[in-house]
């Protein structure tokens, strides 16, 4: 098989409206496994080949370390998927996360081969994936968050947790998730003998957070089992309250489900009550962002007038002036860490 035939070629716009054609449903799932890989390259190609055969979208990484995927599946291709999973040794058994709102998540098949599955950046002395926090069900959460002593905090970045959030959790001030793990340790000084609860969307960020804490002296260090994505799933099966309030930001075109009716975020624009995420329409500048349906209309979904007005020039007229950086609109007015790049966070 030829080399390119292992990835995508066509354009965004055409993806979209063949995925908008589809005759057929998809389902939204996800999965993470830490494991030795030999060769990422290898296992990334004969990954790629079996999924674009069975229509499958998803944004998935592999590194030397493991797997972490999030994926749509056609509904009448679920069963041979999971096949696959089942035949692959590195897969199989692998708990898989079903999602909350199936909906249009992605619409293309990328599997990146990476050098970390989170970045976090930090030495690889500073701690070892045998050594990772306890997994708590929804259930067995819930119980600890009971404990007045415990501390609670949130693994993600900021724009994730300004929509929705546990209750009470510490949301550590960073920019980047190179900041992250150095500034959590800071925080949870002094409390290296108390219960610790660390939570992100699916789990994955835990684990190596949790092994981080643990190798510099937290004794007692647990993690929310499958992430925000599972609790929301489990409190809904078994009829517990749910102590996470709002949205559960995810990393594809729906950027969010909706785990309690509780909107917690204001939109940038007005600050009026509005947890919905949008991209900027203007081609330059794409900052993610939270608006309202009435500053979405009044903006034509930019961030900004001037970005409204760049985006409304002629195509031939922005490519010109997106070559000289002076010229190019974007960023006006909103934090660096506002704006992330959705494809390189997990
Ligand atoms: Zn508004
Ligand atoms: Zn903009």
């Amino acid at each position: 098989m030829k080399k390119d035939a292992l990835f995508n070629k066509k354009g965004k716009e055409i993806l979209k409206l063949e995925l908008d054609a589809e005759p057929f449903n998809r389902m939204t799932a996800s999965f993470y496994k830490y494991f030795e890989l030999s060769d990422p390259y290898a296992f990334r190609d004969e990954l790629f080949r079996k999924w674009d055969k069975l229509e499958i979208f998803g944004r998935i990484y592999v590194a030397a370390e493991g797997i972490n995927a999030q994926m749509s599946v056609p509904a009448h291709y679920w069963d041979d998927f999971l096949n696959i999973l089942d035949i692959t040794p590195e897969l199989k058994g692998i708990h898989i996360k079903r999602a909350l709102q199936d909906g249009n998540s992605f619409y293309k098949l990328t599997v990146k081969v990476r050098k970390e599955l989170v970045a976090y950046g930090v030495p690889e002395d500073s701690y070892t994936m045998e050594k990772v926090g306890n997994h708590l069900s929804a259930e067995e959460y819930n119980d600890a968050l009971q404990n007045p002593d415990t501390v609670i905090v949130d693994m993600r970045n900021y724009y994730e947790s300004e929509i929705g959030r546990f209750e009470n959790s510490i949301i550590p001030d960073v920019e980047t998730s190179k900041e992250l793990l150095p500034e959590v340790k800071r925080i949870l000084e002094g409390k290296e003998n108390e219960q610790v609860l660390l939570y992100c969307t699916g789990g994955i960020r835990c684990e190596k957070a949790s092994s981080y804490l643990i190798h510099h002296g937290f004794i007692d260090v647990n993690q929310l089992q499958g992430g925000i994505i599972q609790y929301a799933h489990d409190i809904k099966k078994k009829g517990l309250p749910s102590k996470f309030i709002g949205k559960n930001f995810v990393f594809d075109d729906r950027l969010g489900e909706r785990v309690t009716e509780d909107v917690i975020a204001k939109c940038h624009i007005c600050g009026d009550t509005c947890d919905t995420h949008t991209d900027c329409k203007n081609d330059a500048c794409h900052i993610l962002f939270i608006q309202c349906e009435t500053c979405k209309n009044e903006l034509a979904g930019c961030c900004s007038k001037a970005c409204k007005d760049f985006a409304s020039l002629p195509i031939e007229e922005q490519r010109i002036r997106r070559k000289d950086p002076t010229q190019v609109v974007s960023r006006t007015f909103f934090d660096s860490r506002i704006k992330p790049k959705l494809s390189q966070n997990i």
